[in-house]
């Protein structure tokens, strides 16, 4: 599968906001927007103002690589939510917020999805008792989210979790890190979804074109 090898904090500043697409550092001074808050590139600095379609179209990346979800999988998701009931835009989000990547770092298992991804990948996560390798597993209320026995003794991941709390912590999930054991309480509602300031309604628009 296709992967984003470039530097990640490039496109914290594309976007203008922290995306915490990396785990330690996004939380220091040497975070990439803190040191150069402007766009990379030669005219980064330059004034640009941006058309309502180039709003729309830096809205979409910013969710997209907010998730690590490439671009044909990003409109499948916006597909399945907008045959959903309910507001297209709030769909999407929460279908993105089920996927177990996302809720293995919510739970502090890791410090960024890309190291989520890396966990499940590798088969260290068990998925109600079973082991779950696929990422984009989307997760439903009830869910239990465990790491592997075996896998408990690795110190990075046992580390990161007890850093939880300093990274945030949503409502609709639970973990208890002396067992490693976590659990989907209940589907988010759009105001639970911690993330920067995203307008998914630009997206909407955006493939509704
Ligand atoms: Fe880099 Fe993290 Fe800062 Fe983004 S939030 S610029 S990934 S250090």
């Amino acid at each position: 599968m296709a992967r984003y090898r470039g530097s990640v904090c490039k496109l914290c500043r594309r976007e203008g906001t922290k995306l915490f697409l990396k785990s330690e550092r996004c939380y220091t001074d040497k975070c990439g927007i803190v040191r150069r808050n402007y766009p990379p590139g030669q005219h980064g600095q330059g004034r640009i103002k941006l058309s309502v379609y180039a709003q729309q179209l830096r809205e979409k990346q910013k969710i997209r690589r907010l998730y690590g979800v490439l671009e044909s999988q990003f409109r499948g998701y916006f597909e399945k939510a907008a045959r959903m009931r309910g507001i297209t835009g709030d769909n999407l989000i929460l279908l993105l917020e089920r996927r177990l990547d996302n809720v293995v770092q919510r739970m502090g298992f890791a410090g960024s999805k890309k190291e989520a991804r890396q966990i499940v990948r590798h088969g260290h996560m068990l998925v109600n008792g079973r082991r779950v390798t696929i990422p984009s597993y989307l997760l439903k209320a009830g869910d239990t989210v465990e790491l592997r026995e075996k896998s408990r003794a690795i110190a990075h991941i046992a580390q990161t979790l007890a850093t939880v709390e300093k990274r945030g912590f949503p409502s609709w999930l639970k973990i208890d890190a002396a067992t490693f054991q976590g659990k989907v309480v209940s589907l988010p509602a759009r105001d639970e979804c911690t993330l920067p300031t995203v307008q998914e309604q630009l997206v909407v628009e955006l493939y509704s074109k």
